[in-house]
């Protein structure tokens, strides 16, 4: 080829299925030696299913009234948690009520007016009332390494919903040719429960497990990392991910389910749904750069 070594690398960065946002990018990406992966989405298929469903004692709610209320809720957010819960009410052919003035807080969950009152879905952990019998639920589920999601309906947990997502099939790969890329093990950046990040990183060789961060934390950890010398790329998909995304050396986002806010912050959008496609990147600007040098 007659083009620049910068230019044919983006060109074949795109071949591998990564859009690179400018030649820039190529160069940085070359640079990277430490990786910080989201789980949601992220190192998961994205696309979890409910698995269990606890109404609890004095809601007044059966399964189906605790997942079409939550369905309710969820249905405006982009979030993979509430897709699952929107489309296993859809499965039961149940008919959400009407929701109100929704808002979504990243990291955390969502909220909107139902009947009068106010229902929460999120994180159990950011959220007030997992106490008793809601407290009990929310183990069993994590126990069983799933993420709990509570339902409250006003100052009541009426409920709790658990969604469980597998890894993607090739992110025990992408692990393993990261580590090799960068000699450091990839770490785990999660909003999750400590429980459900541990069980997926089992899965796909990770140790460094930091769970139930805000999106701030999420910079944080990246920040306290590149203040050691590192240039860390992080990979990720959610709009929790977006601040975490743009603090870091260089940002890609996971094109396919990823949000919107992600995929502008990001420096590199994964446009295929292929982990994979990350180190063949980063190999492929390391050589680029030996070539330009
Ligand atoms: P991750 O970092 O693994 O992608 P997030 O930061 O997006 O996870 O979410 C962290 C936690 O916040 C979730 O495990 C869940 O408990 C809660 N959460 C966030 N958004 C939602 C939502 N739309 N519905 C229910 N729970 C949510
Ligand atoms: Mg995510």
């Amino acid at each position: 080829s007659t083009m620049p070594p910068l230019l044919s690398a983006i060109a074949n960065a795109g071949r591998h299925g990564v859009l690179a946002k400018s030649a820039v990018v190529m160069e940085r990406l070359g640079q990277v030696d430490a990786v910080a992966l989201d789980k949601t989405g992220t190192l998961t298929e994205g696309t979890p299913r409910v698995t269990g469903i606890r109404p609890l004692p004095g809601s007044g709610l059966d399964e189906d009234g605790l997942l079409a209320l939550a369905a309710a809720v969820e249905h405006p957010s982009e979030h993979p948690l509430a897709r699952a819960v929107v489309r296993a009410a859809r499965e039961r052919r149940l008919s959400p009520p009407d929701a109100l003035g929704f808002t979504s807080v990243p990291g955390q969950g969502v909220s909107a007016g139902v009947e009068g009152r106010t229902v929460r879905v999120g994180s159990p952990a950011r959220l007030p009332a997992a106490t008793g019998t809601a407290a009990a639920a929310v183990a069993e589920l994590e126990e069983a390494g799933q993420t709990a999601v509570l339902v409250l309906r006003d100052a009541d947990a009426v409920g709790v919903i658990g969604i469980a997502d597998r890894p993607r099939p090739d992110a025990a790969a992408t692990v393993a040719a990261l580590t090799a890329l960068t000699g450091r093990t990839p770490v785990l950046l999660t909003g999750d429960n400590e429980r459900a990040a541990r069980h997926l990183a089992a899965q796909v060789g990770i140790t460094d497990v930091r769970a139930g961060l805000l999106p701030q934390d999420k910079v944080a950890a990246v920040r306290a990392w590149e203040a050691e010398g590192r240039k860390v790329l992080v990979v990720g998909d959610g709009v929790n991910d977006a601040p975490a995304l743009a603090a870091a050396h260089t940002g890609v986002a996971m094109g396919k389910a990823g949000s919107d806010l992600a995929l502008e912050t990001a420096d590199a959008v994964v446009v295929r749904d292929e982990l994979a496609a990350i180190p063949a990147v980063v190999a492929l600007s390391r050589a680029a750069r030996r070539l330009v040098v």
